[in-house]
C-alpha cells in the first residue's frame, strides 16, 4: 500500500493536481529548454576534452591547474564568450560582482545602471546606503548615476540612449534578474534591445550584466547578445546544486583579466589560485545545471499557479516566459510570510526541525525572512523562500534540485498557512 508521508488537507492536494494541470504547456516549454541547455553544455564538456584528471585540483599557488584553466574554457564555451573566471574562491555573488565592477571601473569613470536600483548587497559596494570609508566604488572615486525604470518596471530606453552618450560611462549595468522587487526580469528579447541601445549610443561602453538566477532559464545568455560580461554565483543556477561555494565572469578576455589581478594580483591573474578538491564539484555542478534549473523553473511555475490559485498576486503567473528562476508571491502580511516560510522550512531535507524568525541581515536594510533547509548554507538553487518585511509583503521564492520535492515544499507551505489561520479555503 502507497503512504502519503505528509499530512496535506485533501483541498490543497486537489488545488495542486489543478495547479500541475495549467502549467502542463510551460513545463513543455522549459524542459525543452533544459534539453537544449544540457547539449550545449554537453557540447561544450567533449569539445574541451574533459577528463577525469581534471579533477585532481591543485594547492598552494594552483600553478598550471589544468582542471582550472578547463571548467573555464568549457565556462567561456557555454557562455559564448571569449574567456571566463569561475572559481571557489568567489566567496558570494556580490563578491564576483564586487570583483567584476572594480576590475574594470577606475577613478573618474562612471558606472551607469540602466535597470534602476540594483540588488540590496550590491548598494554598498557602490556607495549607496554605506558608511564612507568602507572602500566602496564610491571612495575611490567612481560616480554611480542610474535610469530608473518606467512605471510598469520595463527599462526606459529613450533615457537610457541619452544618459549612456556620456564618455565618461565606463560601465552600462544590467541586473538580469528582479532581486527583492516586483519588476519584470529582464528577458533575452528585452537584453538585446539593451544591448543594442548602449552599442548604438556608446560602442565603448561596457556591458554588464548581473545574471544570478539567470543562466540556463533561457537558450541563449547575454554574452552571445554582445554584453561584454555576465557575473553569477555557483550556489544558484551554475553550481547545479553541487558547487559548494564561489562565482563566475564570463566575457571579453581582456575584461576576464583584469578582473582577475582584481581576484588575485596585478600580473598574476588567472595564472593563480589553487582548486583545492572543488573542481570535481564544479564540473559536476555544471554538468547537471539546465537540469537543476529545469527542477527550479518548474518549481516556480507551480507555485505561481498554487498560489495565484489561491488568490494571491503572483509574479510573473503561470504562464509567462521565465528568465530567471524567481518567483515572488504576495502574502500581505507579516504573519503569512512567516507562515509560508515555516511551511518551506518544513519541508526541507536538511534543518527541517527550525523555524525561521524576521531578523537583521548584513546588506539588507529591513529584517529578512529566510526559509533554507540546504546541503550548502545559503544556496538559493536549493528550494528556499526569503523576503524583507515590509510592504507588499510578498515572499521570494526560488530554486528546487528536484521538481517533485520543490512541488512538496510549496504544498506544505500552503498548508502551514492554512494551520496558522492566515488562509482560508
Ligand atoms: C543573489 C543575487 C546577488 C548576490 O549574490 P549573493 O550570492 O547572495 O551574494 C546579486 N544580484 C542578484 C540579482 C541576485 O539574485
Amino acid at each position: 500500500m502507497e503512504q502519503k508521508f505528509f499530512n496535506i488537507d485533501p483541498r490543497i492536494e486537489a488545488l495542486a493536481k489543478d495547479a500541475e494541470k495549467v502549467c502542463a504547456e510551460a513545463f513543455a516549454r522549459t524542459e525543452e529548454i533544459a534539453e537544449y541547455n544540457s547539449r550545449k553544455v554537453l557540447a561544450a564538456f567533449i569539445h574541451n576534452g574533459v577528463s577525469e584528471s581534471h579533477f585532481a585540483g591543485s594547492t598552494g599557488y594552483g600553478y598550471d591547474d589544468r582542471g582550472r584553466d578547463t571548467i573555464e574554457a568549457v565556462m567561456a564555451e557555454i557562455c559564448g564568450a571569449e574567456d571566463s573566471l569561475m572559481r571557489h574562491n568567489f566567496v558570494s555573488g556580490t563578491h564576483t560582482l564586487t570583483t567584476a565592477l572594480f576590475g574594470v571601473l577606475r577613478p573618474g569613470d562612471v558606472m551607469l545602471s540602466i535597470t534602476g536600483m540594483p540588488y540590496d548587497t550590491i548598494q554598498p559596494v557602490i556607495g549607496i546606503n554605506g558608511d564612507p570609508g568602507c572602500g566602496s566604488l564610491k571612495d575611490w572615486g567612481v560616480e554611480y548615476r542610474q535610469v530608473d525604470l518606467l512605471p510598469d518596471g520595463t527599462p526606459d530606453f529613450d533615457a537610457i540612449a541619452e544618459a549612456v552618450k556620456d564618455p565618461r560611462i565606463k560601465v552600462a549595468y544590467v541586473q538580469r534578474s528582479r532581486g527583492y522587487s516586483l519588476r519584470p526580469s529582464i528577458n533575452m528579447e528585452v537584453m538585446e534591445k539593451l544591448v543594442k541601445t548602449v552599442k548604438e549610443n556608446n560602442p565603448k561602453a561596457i556591458f554588464m550584466v548581473d545574471n544570478c538566477y539567470g543562466i540556463f532559464t533561457e537558450k541563449v545568455e547575454p554574452t552571445q547578445l554582445g554584453a561584454d560580461m555576465v557575473i553569477g554565483s555557483l550556489i544558484k543556477n551554475a553550481g547545479g546544486g553541487i558547487a559548494r561555494t564561489g562565482g563566475y565572469i564570463a566575457g571579453r578576455r581582456d575584461l576576464i583579466e583584469l578582473c582577475s589581478y582584481r581576484l588575485t594580483t596585478p600580473a598574476q591573474g588567472k595564472e593563480v589560485g589553487c582548486t583545492l578538491d572543488e573542481l570535481k564539484n564544479m564540473f559536476l555542478g555544471l554538468f547537471l545545471a539546465p537540469n537543476t534549473v529545469c527542477s527550479a523553473v518548474k518549481t516556480a511555475i507551480f507555485a505561481a499557479a498554487l498560489f495565484g490559485g489561491l488568490g494571491f498576486a503572483v509574479n510573473p503567473p503561470h504562464t509567462e516566459l521565465r528568465t530567471d528562476i524567481i518567483q515572488s508571491i504576495e502574502l500581505g502580511s507579516p504573519e503569512g510570510m512567516i507562515a509560508f516560510c515555516k511551511g518551506v522550512q518544513a519541508g526541507a531535507p536538511v534543518d527541517s526541525f527550525v523555524t525561521p524568525m524576521p531578523s537583521d541581515m548584513p546588506g539588507y536594510d529591513d529584517p529578512v525572512i529566510m526559509a533554507a533547509g540546504a546541503f550548502h548554507l545559503g544556496a538559493s538553487i536549493e528550494l528556499s523562500a526569503d523576503g524583507p518585511i515590509r510592504e507588499p509583503y510578498a515572499v521570494w521564492m526560488q530554486g528546487g534540485l528536484t521538481y517533485y520535492t520543490g512541488k512538496m515544499g510549496m504544498m506544505l507551505a500552503a498548508q502551514t498557512m492554512l494551520d496558522d489561520g492566515v488562509l482560508k479555503l
